[in-house]
């Protein structure tokens, strides 16, 4: 009898600590489940924060984008009228620059008089790569002229003409971040001299840059700083003379060392320009070309 008791109290003990264990696998897993479903809902809530902080900005980013687009549409569109009730348009360009002695001298001008213009360089040093930066800084247009002026390396062949313009483009490219397609040939596209280097390359030339997706402009308005011009009296007079009404004039100017002709000029030639109510451009891919008779 006393076995049998003992048996059943035995029995009973095992079954005890049986549900006990069950009850605590249970728990346990409650709170396992438990902690997994808050931090779940935390990481759900963090991703649903990011995802809306995200849209926000994106939102934000779209409204800044479209108001600037409508700025500069704006401005587009004052531009326009301006230019159908002027006189005409004058574009300043500035070849074989930069040089310390002339570009900021020339900049500094065209800041006070807040003009925009076009400079054609060619290849420059490490001390006047600052000139560069301050054009654009400034929203001039850097065009390309050549990482080279000598004729009879530039002109050897199309190849090495292009290739001109590829390396100062390139020189650009490092400076600015703009890759440039605005160029104008040395001498012009109407050159001759090239004649003496490659018959015929000047013809094969507009053709190819052209295909390329260069712009090239020439001049209808010639300064004559690189040729006769002494004075800048003179220059004044070439300049004033040949701006005509009714047509875009681009004047060939330069920003060579030294040329203190043209930067005594140049506020004179301004103050004509704006009193006679022609409006001054810089030169962009939108310009209509201007250009030369080829004649080789
Ligand atoms: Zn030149």
């Amino acid at each position: 009898m006393e076995y049998y008791v003992r048996r059943r109290k035995r029995k009973l003990n095992y079954r005890h600590m049986l549900i006990a264990i069950i009850m605590i696998i249970i728990i346990l897993l409650l709170i396992i489940f438990g902690v997994v479903a808050v931090q779940n809902h935390k990481a759900e809530k963090i991703r649903l924060e990011a995802q809306k902080k995200a849209e926000e900005e994106e939102i934000m980013r779209i409204a800044i984008e479209t108001q600037k687009k409508e700025e500069e549409e704006r401005q587009r569109q004052k531009e326009k009228e301006e230019e159908e009730n002027a006189t005409g348009i004058i574009y300043l360009t500035f070849d074989d620059g930069p040089s310390a002695s002339s570009t900021p001298v020339i900049l500094d001008i065209l800041k006070n008089r807040g003009i925009k213009a076009t400079f054609f360089v060619l290849h420059y040093s490490d001390e006047n790569e600052q000139y560069i930066k301050k054009e654009k800084e400034e929203g001039h247009t850097i065009a390309l002229h050549g990482y080279s002026h000598t004729y009879s390396e530039v002109y050897q062949s199309a190849d090495t003409c292009i290739e001109n313009f590829k390396k100062i483009g390139d020189q650009v490219y490092q400076t600015t971040g703009i890759q440039s397609k605005i160029i104008r040939f040395p001498g012009g596209s109407s050159n001759v001299i090239s004649k003496k280097y490659c018959p015929g390359v000047m013809t094969e030339l507009v053709t190819r840059v052209t295909d390329m997706g260069y712009r090239y402009f020439d001049w209808n308005v010639d300064s004559d700083d690189a040729g006769h011009a002494k004075t800048s009296q003179d220059i004044y007079n070439n300049v004033t003379s040949g701006i005509k009404p009714g047509r875009s004039n681009v004047v060939l100017m330069h920003d060579f060392a030294g040329n203190h002709k043209t930067m005594d000029a140049l506020d004179s030639v301004i103050t004509w320009g704006l009193e006679q109510g022609y409006v001054f451009r810089r030169i962009t891919e939108e310009t209509p070309m201007v250009k030369h008779h080829v004649n080789n």
